[in-house]
């Protein structure tokens, strides 16, 4: 019986609930999470759960903050000049940016928490800082990854190479 491990591609169906119940995301009617285990493309703490799985099986995660997306900081905020900004930008609050780390030039998100006249505050931790997360899962398919999947560090579907 093949079960998830290391270098295998998992098909996920997903429910994410919050600690008061509200659904927040979940996997589409028959299109599946797809994602290399083993690799840190989910959050840790469900990565972690589910090794040994089967096909069809299902089960319940609870994920803390620390292996899911952190605890809240709530020193994470920014001050930024308006001009900062493009000016025909419509800055609001709720607005998630995308912006560039200066170190790493990795993309990360950023969320608009004040606009104020001369400036804008910009809040950097993740929607879901602080969260405890209580996913429901089921492995949908299961199969090992090619070689061609694990050089180029993502799952190949019919139209993605
Ligand atoms: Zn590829």
């Amino acid at each position: 019986m093949v079960t998830v491990k290391d270098d295998h591609v998992v098909s996920l169906d997903y429910v994410l609930r919050l600690e008061n119940d509200q659904v927040i995301d979940q996997s589409s009617e028959g299109e599946p999470l797809e994602f290399l285990q083993g690799h840190s493309q989910i959050i840790p703490g469900l990565e972690e759960a589910l090794y040994g799985m089967e096909v069809g099986e299902e089960k319940d995660v609870v994920v803390t903050p620390t292996d899911a997306y952190g605890e809240y900081d709530p020193e994470g905020f920014e001050v930024m000049p308006r001009g900062a900004f493009p000016d025909d930008m419509e800055l609001q609050q709720g607005l998630r940016l995308l912006v560039r780390d200066q170190n790493t030039g990795r993309p990360f998100e950023v969320t608009v928490s004040e606009v104020r006249e001369d400036n804008v505050v910009l809040d950097f931790n993740h929607p879901l800082a602080g969260q405890t997360l209580h996913f429901h899962v089921q492995i949908a398919d299961l199969r090992p990854a090619t070689e061609e999947e694990l050089e180029h560090g993502h799952v190949h579907g019919p139209d993605t190479h």
